[in-house]
């Protein structure tokens, strides 16, 4: 019985937690000094801070209202001129705005997933995108990543091996949570194919997909088949502004809108006003296209400078994903025998935290490998962590 309480109900039992959420717990009790690789969110010291707060301060009619549940209409249209911007057509009828990314998750697992349906998730994943689809019911299916993203040719024989079609296939497209890779054109071209095969939705989630610091970008699935229904797309501004505002939105089928909204206002009835109000400002005020172009070139160096120092402090003992944006690279140990999470509590007090691999497999596989978020840390903190980490590795060796 869940929990042994006789009063839960049976899907309580599914509701497993963040490992990389409760990490922030985790960290905020720690007093001694620890560099950060652990959480993927903008830095303090990146966001726009005094703008958010110049325009939180102003006074807009209905700020402390309920707003419309599809969100407000300011914002949507402002979020349809920013995707024109990107070369990405959409109509207002499309956007629904969310409490963050992860709401556009839940409600895509809300609309589409039945207890038991099969759901195809890259291994690794994000953890809570797992979550969500576990909190429905979904059995998941966890398919390989390699350097090109998702292995989509390997799909036809799991499913085979299933013996049944997947509901739903959940993706991150552009530099992956957590291991940084990005999905070449060809494997979207594919997936879009197996999807109208196997009648299923895509749950596209790109929140990095603005954080390209190298390469071209690749067209998106909206943009590879516009107007597929079949395509469900996930974005917030979390990690493009800033995570604490709490606004994303999907951009769907127009006749998915009104189950949207009815979906939506069983969770929270609208998205906080204040926020979206902030955000519309920042938007109207034209700051977020010279915002990322500053912090690209930021993130692009601190990428720089993990990939230096994971070269400088392992040489040959680890292998490292070499992203093209996002946050994350992804690590991987040459000694299998090395467990990260019975490294993780000896790295804390060496001081440097990361998300050790099995948090983002549902079979609990990557024993070998961690997350590392290169972009909250300045380049000379970030050899510091990874000279730490290193040290954390030589202890866990010693006792062996
Ligand atoms: N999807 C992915 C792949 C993410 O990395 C995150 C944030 N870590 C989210 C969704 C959730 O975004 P938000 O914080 O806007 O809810």
């Amino acid at each position: 019985m869940a929990g042994g309480q006789p009063f839960l109900a049976h899907r309580a039992a599914d509701l497993v937690g963040s490992i990389i959420d409760s990490s922030t717990s985790l960290l905020a009790r720690q007093t001694h000094d620890i560099v950060r690789f652990a959480m993927g969110a903008p830095s303090d010291d990146l966001m726009p801070v005094e703008l958010l707060d110049r325009y939180a301060a102003h006074a807009v009619p209905g700020k402390y209202s309920y707003g419309a549940t599809e969100g407000e209409p300011a914002l949507v249209e402002q979020i349809v001129k920013l995707q024109a911007a990107h070369g990405i057509t959409t109509t207002t009828e499309r956007i629904t705005v969310t409490t963050g990314g992860m709401q556009g998750l839940d409600l895509a697992c809300k609309l589409f997933i039945d207890p038991g349906d099969l759901v195809i998730v890259e291994g690794p994943t994000y953890t809570n995108g797992n979550a969500t689809a576990l909190s429905y019911g979904a059995d998941l299916l966890e398919a390989p990543v390699d350097e090109d993203g998702l292995v989509v040719e390997a799909l036809p024989d799991l499913i085979a091996q299933a013996g049944r079609t997947p509901k739903s296939i959940y993706t991150i497209p552009n530099f992956q949570n957590p291991s940084g890779v990005t999905q070449s054109q060809g494997r979207r071209e594919r997936l879009l194919e197996l999807a109208a095969e196997w009648g299923s939705v895509i749950i596209d989630d790109d929140p990095y997909g603005l954080l390209r610091f190298e390469n071209n970008p690749i067209p998106e699935f909206s943009q590879l088949d516009p107007g597929n229904p079949q395509v469900f797309s996930v974005r917030t501004f979390s990690k493009i502004l800033a995570p604490g505002l709490r606004i994303g939105w999907v951009d769907t089928d127009p006749g998915l809108q009104p189950l949207l909204i009815n979906a939506k206002q069983a969770m929270d009835t609208c998205t906080s006003v204040p926020t979206q109000q902030i955000v519309t400002a920042f938007l109207a005020g034209e700051h977020l296209q010279p915002h990322l172009d500053r912090v690209r070139g930021i993130y692009r160096e601190r990428k720089e400078a993990m990939r230096a120092a994971l070269r400088r402090h392992f040489g040959d003992a680890v292998r490292a994903t070499d992203p093209d944006g996002g946050f994350f690279l992804w690590v991987t140990f040459a000694d299998k025998r090395i467990d990260t999470q019975a490294l993780f509590e000896i790295a804390l007090a060496e001081g440097v935290a990361y998300i050790p691999g099995p948090a983002f497999s549902v079979g609990g596989n990557f024993h070998d490998a961690l997350r590392l978020c290169f972009a909250t840390s300045t380049p000379e903190r970030i050899d510091e962590g990874v000279a730490r980490l290193a040290r954390a590795v030589d202890l866990i060796g010693a006792t062996r």
